[in-house]
Parts: C-alpha cells; sequence; structure tokens
C-alpha cells in the first residue's frame, strides 16, 4: 500500500523557560557553589501543534538569551531538516562563538528538533540514530558535594553507602579541594561502599598537575575507576602529563564543545574516556560525531549528565542507539550519570519521572525523546525572580 506523503510542517514559535529553585543545603564542587538550581529548557511549537522539548547545560539565564537570538532564524523553517538548521546557526555565531554558550544554546534547540522529528515519525530518537541496543541502563550515582558545616569524610561515606544500599553498582565522589583531606574521604568511602561497588572521582579541576598525580598515585590502592577532571580542561598538556604520571584512567570532556573540542583530546589521548554532554557540546547533531570520533580512535564514552527530566530522556536515547564497543559476547555496556543531589525540579517536570530501580534505569520508547512535560510543575518552577 502506497503511504500519503506527510504534510509539510514549520516551526511557529520557540520559547525558553528558565526553572529555578533556592537550595535549603547549598553545596559545592571543586570549582563551584550551587545556592540555587536553574537550568535552561527549549521548547519549539510547530504550525501542526507538535512541540519539542530541549535543555541547555550551564548558566539558565544567559543560554536563554542566546536561544532568543537564534530563534529569528528558526521560525518559519522545516524542523526535520536537522543538519541544515545546525549548521545555520553554527555558522551564525563561529565567528565569535565555536564554544561555550554559542553552542550549549545550540544544543538545546538541536534536541527539541530531534524530539520533533521523532514525534513525526512515530518513533523513538534512538530509533532515528539507527536503533536501540538496549532497552535499560546502569546508572551511577553523583553526589558528595562538600556542604557547610559538615564533615565531608563522614558526610560521603554516609551518602554512598546509601547509594550502595539502593542497589547502585557504581558512585561518583567530589575531591580537588585539599589533596589531604580528599585522599582521606576515598578511603573512607572504599570502606563504606566495600570492594564490589565502583568508585570514580571527580576533582572539577580543582588540581594543578603536582597534585593530581600525586592523588593518582595514592588513590590507586582504593581501586578507582576513573579520575575525572583532574586539571583546568584548557590545558591539554596538563591532561596528557596526569595521564602519563599516575595509573588511574583519566576522564573529561563535560566542557569541551563540539567535534572541534573534541578532536585534540581525542587524537592525542589526553583522555581514556570522553564525556561530552549532549546538553552542551552540540545536541544529537554533534553528539553523534563526536562520539563516532571517540571509537574511531579507541576512547571511551561516558555522556555527561546534570540537569532536568528532558536531559535525562536525551541521554538516554543517546545511550540506547550507541553501539556495544569492543563487540563481543558480554559487552563493556555504557552507563548513565544519575544525579543524586537535590533538584526537586529535575524529576517534577515530567509527567513519568526517570526514576532508577536497583541502579538500573529504563529508556523510553515512545516517540521523540519519551517524555510529557507537566506544564503544572513547569509554571511552579519557572524564574520569577532575579537572583543577586
Ligand atoms: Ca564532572
Amino acid at each position: 500500500m502506497r503511504q500519503e506523503p506527510l504534510m509539510p510542517m514549520k516551526i511557529a514559535e520557540i520559547f525558553t523557560h528558565v526553572l529555578d529553585h533556592r537550595l535549603e543545603m547549598p553545596f559545592e564542587s571543586a570549582s563551584m557553589r550551587f545556592d540555587r538550581r536553574q537550568h535552561c529548557l527549549v521548547e519549539i511549537v510547530c504550525d501542526d501543534g507538535t512541540t519539542g522539548w530541549g535543555e541547555c547545560l550551564g548558566p539558565a539565564l544567559p543560554n536563554a538569551a542566546v536561544v532568543k537570538a537564534y530563534a529569528a532564524r528558526l521560525i518559519g523553517r522545516d524542523p526535520l531538516e536537522t543538519e541544515k538548521l545546525w549548521q545555520e546557526l553554527y555558522n551564525f555565531m563561529r565567528d565569535q562563538g565555536q564554544r561555550g554558550l554559542a553552542i550549549t544554546a545550540l544544543s538545546g534547540i538541536d534536541v527539541a528538533l530531534w524530539d520533533i522529528k521523532g514525534k513525526r515519525f512515530g518513533v523513538s530518537i534512538a530509533t532515528l540514530l539507527g536503533g536501540r541496543f538496549r532497552d535499560s541502563v546502569r546508572a551511577y550515582a553523583t553526589g558528595s558535594f562538600r556542604k557547610d558545616g559538615v564533615d565531608r569524610i563522614v558526610d560521603n561515606a554516609e551518602e554512598t553507602a546509601g547509594h550502595v544500599a539502593a542497589g547502585f553498582h557504581a558512585v561518583k565522589i567530589k575531591i580537588g579541594f585539599d589533596p589531604a583531606e580528599d585522599l582521606k574521604v576515598i578511603a573512607a568511602v572504599r570502606e563504606a561502599i566495600g570492594p564490589d561497588t565502583r568508585l570514580m572521582i571527580d576533582a572539577n579541576h580543582g588540581y594543578d598537575v603536582i597534585e593530581a598525580v600525586r592523588v593518582g598515585k595514592l588513590a590507586a590502592e582504593y581501586d578507582v575507576d576513573w579520575f575525572e577532571e583532574p586539571v583546568i580542561p584548557e590545558q591539554l598538556e596538563a591532561y596528557r602529563a596526569v595521564r602519563a604520571g599516575q595509573p588511574i584512567p583519566v576522564a573529561g570532556g563535560e566542557t569541551w564543545h563540539g567535534r572541534f573540542g573534541f578532536k585534540e583530546p581525542v587524537e592525542t589521548r589526553a583522555i581514556d574516556i570522553a564525556q561530552p554532554d549532549l546538553c552542551g557540546t552540540g545536541g544529537f547533531t554533534e553528539m553523534r560525531r563526536i562520539a563516532d570520533m571517540a571509537a574511531l580512535h579507541g576512547v571511551r564514552l561516558v555522556p555527561h549528565v546534570w540537569g532536568t527530566a528532558v536531559q535525562i530522556a536525551a541521554s538516554l536515547q543517546f545511550i540506547a542507539a550507541l553501539p556495544p564497543d569492543p563487540p563481543r559476547r558480554e559487552p563493556i555496556e555504557p552507563i548513565f550519570e544519575f544525579d543524586r543531589t537535590a533538584n526537586p525540579f529535575r524529576q517534577a517536570i515530567a509527567k513519568v519521572p526517570f526514576e532508577h530501580h536497583r541502579g538500573v534505569v529504563q529508556i523510553p520508547d515512545a516517540p521523540g525523546l519519551g517524555l510529557e512535560i507537566d506544564r503544572e510543575a513547569l509554571a511552579e518552577f519557572r524564574l520569577k525572580e532575579q537572583p543577586a
């Protein structure tokens, strides 16, 4: 039977939603203090009523401003032309763009366009990407930030023991504050989680090379899976020195944007594990190219995830479509970063929130992102005051 051709569709409107929540208990990584959770969502509405959702990694208000700067170029355009629109928006900002907000804002738009494309064809984004290799993924628990007036060593040990009790097979903790105290935290956490739970350490680029090499050498005895962002992301030669100077595999990439941002780290093996963020590095369109580049050079890929249900949904779709690498009878399965820190709207904005069961997250198979947004929660958490 011959199918009727699809009616053409056009982009009609673009909205940004800045979500905001003041945290009762602020927390800190080595490089940032979080007093609030804020994230920028992108909503693209087409003339036939189809709506797509995206999210931008990073500061929400500046992201919303850049999305608005792109918006006029999208009105009246065919949302299915994801590659054409990506190239046009990238070229529009290229001379002063290339990374940062120009790309994080573009990421939110691209994710929303892929959501529309999936809904248009009645298939999940994973199917559009080439098919689902898996219906669920093992999650690792991200947390263990520093809190005011709290003993980090005791707090981290208790928190990670809780993740293990909840069924997580792996936990990631924050270091990069002070090498001597960080090593005590690592030892206490290993003791708390036992020998069978995987442990990752994330310095949020708080060390210099000398500190990172020393911490890596001493932390290795605690069986650490990876050492994330040991040094500042601009210094790739420093990354290579850390990689050469200590035995733990080095991970990084949540601040590297686009394929050009990953070219040198991957080609010069500054990292063992690449951590591009789908909502920061250029959306599905660019993430595919980065995943291919990493696979081409034998660098493992573990996407970075830090956001709301929109980013969780998008990252799950991408992970579903990641080919096993290398292919073998029991392949190395990708793992999913599951933020366990306070953020009441992360789950609330989804009508069916993403949860884990014994550390495993199911990947939706509904069209697009497989996500239905709760408009009431969106209104509840919309930014009402401009924070100082
Ligand atoms: Ca990180």
